[in-house]
């Protein structure tokens, strides 16, 4: 049954002993040593520092195994875990700090340095690494006999605050609850039973605790949190951390650990494959290769079958909001419907919605709508916003999207990244989609250019695979031969340099719209 709250999940993790939980570099830290460290941090916060049910305790780390002990330890101790972006500015952990009414900050030391500049964080810091850490300190003695804080906590209680990767403006902090977070790994346990099945391989060897995930992405985003490290401790997998992202050393970590599965945002997977060691590599353990949080051109799921045959790949759809995963495609359903996010997880609904409110029937675009227990109830600190995209006990998640007959869900694009061109609308995503067809293009944005007369016209910027020349008439053509005329792009501007994302693998519309058009 699902855990009642996240101590139920850490107190069960423990029987796992001395299995290997984390490991990061050469540092291995089994399921044992992780309880007694969690809980060991977790005393000192009820018990040094005042902290009590409810209050909150920032987090602003690299993907240390310290950031899973303090996160575990928050939230074992009753408090609300609020995890900060890790590339945040001084000025941005300002902003999360003040907004979350954070008592406490647990940080590496260059988080810690950056947090004090201005006129510093106001609250206590613990720094949990690198030079000036005190963490060991702040613990002291871990015992072999040490149990978790007896604390008042249940199902309802807040358990974490996420914030939105801020792509359509300033992060919002999503309220989670313990029941949101254990019905995580309940829905993420059935994505990966699914996938198996669906992939033709033997359950009992995806069996989750022998999965070791390689974790591409931040843990102070919902998809690592919630869709790869609570679903690990969940089923006593192993989980491998790195500082950040990079694919040859994921390449040497996926064979020496034996990886079999990778868990993060299209790009790693993009640049997994795009790699000239890929070859050198033996990484015939690697069985998964799962991305979401950002759309997944069918050309990546191509790419996968040719380069990496017999994986099994799956694309999922989530947001801070909805827990991380809650709708997804694995298997043939993914091969037959390459441009599908699949279908709802689980005990999840999801609808199809007019602007008004209506509901529309399958074929039709609008607003996809989620409902069900990985749905948070709302935003800390924000009853206007709360109240707009929570309506009814359902979610408006603010992505255009329809659904066919059999289920099966398709973004469309954002609801607010359309172009609306005279009176036409144009999604910036169906056009990118058409743009990466073409084998010159490596990468591809497409935006909205203010226009006199149309309002805006439809701006492509391209950045042209290695060996490419394509001209932008060609791909003009290429677009018109795909699409109705109105969605070719009026203008292409090509990059030489990567296209500005964000972390979670999203472009950065409005940073690429000033650098191309200056406004
Ligand atoms: P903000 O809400 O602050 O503007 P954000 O919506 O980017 O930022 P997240 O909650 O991290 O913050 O991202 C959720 C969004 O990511 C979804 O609403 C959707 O637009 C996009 N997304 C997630 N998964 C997928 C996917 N598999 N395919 C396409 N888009 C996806
Ligand atoms: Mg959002």
């Amino acid at each position: 049954h699902a855990p009642r709250t996240f101590r139920d999940l850490l107190e069960n993790s423990r029987f796992q002993g001395e299995k290997v939980f984390l490991i990061y570099e050469d540092e291995r830290i089994t399921y044992e040593e992780h309880f007694r460290r969690a809980a060991t941090l977790a005393r000192r916060l009820v018990e040094d520092y005042g902290v009590r049910t409810g209050d909150r305790v920032a987090l602003a780390m690299r993907n240390y195994p310290e950031w899973v002990v303090a996160f575990s330890a928050i939230l074992a101790a009753g408090a609300v875990a609020v995890p900060l972006n890790a590339w945040w500015t001084g000025q941005e952990l300002a902003y999360g700090l003040a907004d979350s009414g954070a008592s406490l900050l647990i940080a590496d030391a260059e988080r810690a340095a950056r947090a004090a500049e201005a006129d510093g964080p106001g609250i206590p810091v613990i720094v949990a690494r690198g030079p000036g850490a005190n963490l060991a300190e702040v613990m002291g003695e871990v015992r072999a006999d040490v149990t978790l804080p007896p604390v008042d906590l249940g199902p309802d209680d807040p358990a974490t605050i996420f914030y939105t990767s801020g792509t359509t403006g300033r992060s919002k902090g999503a309220l989670g609850t313990h029941r949101n977070l254990g019905q995580a790994p309940m829905t993420v346990a059935y994505a990966m039973m699914r996938a198996t099945l669906l992939a033709g391989k033997d359950p009992a060897e995806t069996a989750s605790a022998k999965r070791v995930t390689l974790l591409a992405v931040p843990l102070f985003h919902v998809t690592g949190c919630f869709a790869v490290l609570i679903p690990t401790i969940f089923t006593g997998g192993t989980l491998a951390l790195m500082y950040k992202w990079d694919a040859e050393r994921a390449l040497r970590t996926i064979e020496r650990e034996r990886v079999t599965a990778l868990a993060g945002v299209p790009t790693n997977a993009w640049q997994l494959l795009a790699h000239p060691a890929l070859e050198r590599h033996d990484i015939s353990s690697l069985t998964s290769i799962s991305y979401g949080g950002a759309p997944a051109p069918p050309k990546l799921l191509e790419r996968i079958t040719e380069l990496l045959p017999g994986r099994a790949p799956a694309n999922g759809y989530g947001m801070t909001e909805t827990t991380a995963l809650a709708v997804y495609n694995c298997g043939a359903d993914y091969a037959a419907r390459p441009d599908s996010i699949g279908l709802p997880l689980a005990v999840n609904d999801v609808k199809i919605c007019d602007p008004g409110g209506a509901e529309l029937p399958p074929g039709e675009v609008g607003e996809l709508c989620i409902r069900g227990p990985i749905v948070i109830s709302g935003y800390w600190n924000r009853p206007e916003a709360t109240a707009q995209t929570f309506v009814d006990g359902w979610l408006h998640t603010g992505d255009l999207a329809r659904v066919d007959e059999e289920g099966f869900v398709y973004i469309v694009d954002r609801a607010k990244d359309m172009v609306i061109r005279g009176g036409e609308n144009v999604y910036c995503a169906e056009v990118e989609a058409a743009l990466f067809e073409h084998p010159g293009v490596d990468d591809v944005a497409v935006i909205g250019v203010p226009h006199d007369e149309l309002g805006e016209e439809v701006g492509a910027v391209v950045r042209r695979a290695p060996d490419s020349a394509v001209s932008a008439d060609e791909l003009r053509d290429f677009v018109r031969e795909r699409l109705a005329g109105f969605k070719v792009p009026a203008t292409v501007w090509f990059l030489e340099e990567e296209l500005p994302r964000n972390p979670g693998g999203k472009i950065l519309k409005t940073a690429l719209r000033r650098r191309v058009l200056g406004s």
